[in-house]
């Protein structure tokens, strides 16, 4: 794995979130983009090197309204960039992690990711992203 390429954050209402985190963080987010596969609205910010996600729910059964429900707004997951997310999860399963997903997902951001499980990773949802390229565009 890379870097830490960004981080997610968990919010109830993506309008004030981005209006509390463009104050905090002295920067705009420089898109908001649905993710509808995955029943969420996602918006980032650069923050230097990093990137920050704020992700809403957009219907109850998303994965975002029901970690809310239980644990709150906050911290969701942390993600790495990696330069083959086939291989890496290829080699995350040689070594016994639990996948949440079989195959790369279409993430927001133009990202393919995967997630490891947070029973895997001491209770952190770690999120695998690779940049799609162009000659990479599936649909
Ligand atoms: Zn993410």
């Amino acid at each position: 794995m890379k870097k830490i390429e960004h981080i997610g954050i968990a919010v109830k209402n993506l309008k004030d979130a981005n209006a509390l985190y463009q104050q905090l963080l002295g920067v705009e987010h420089y898109k908001i983009e649905e993710v509808a596969s995955e029943h969420v609205m996602t918006s980032f910010f650069q923050v230097g090197p990093n990137k920050i996600e704020l992700l809403e729910g957009t219907a109850p059964e998303s994965a975002i309204s029901k970690f809310i429900e239980k644990r709150g707004e906050g911290i969701h997951h942390l993600a790495f960039e990696v330069d083959n997310i086939l291989a890496e999860m290829e080699r995350l399963r040689k070594e016994g992690f639990r996948l949440l997903n079989e195959q790369p997902k279409r993430g927001a951001d133009n990202k393919l990711v995967c997630f490891v499980h947070p029973k895997s990773a001491h209770g952190v949802l770690v999120e695998l992203c690779q940049t799609i390229k162009a000659d990479q565009e599936e649909e």
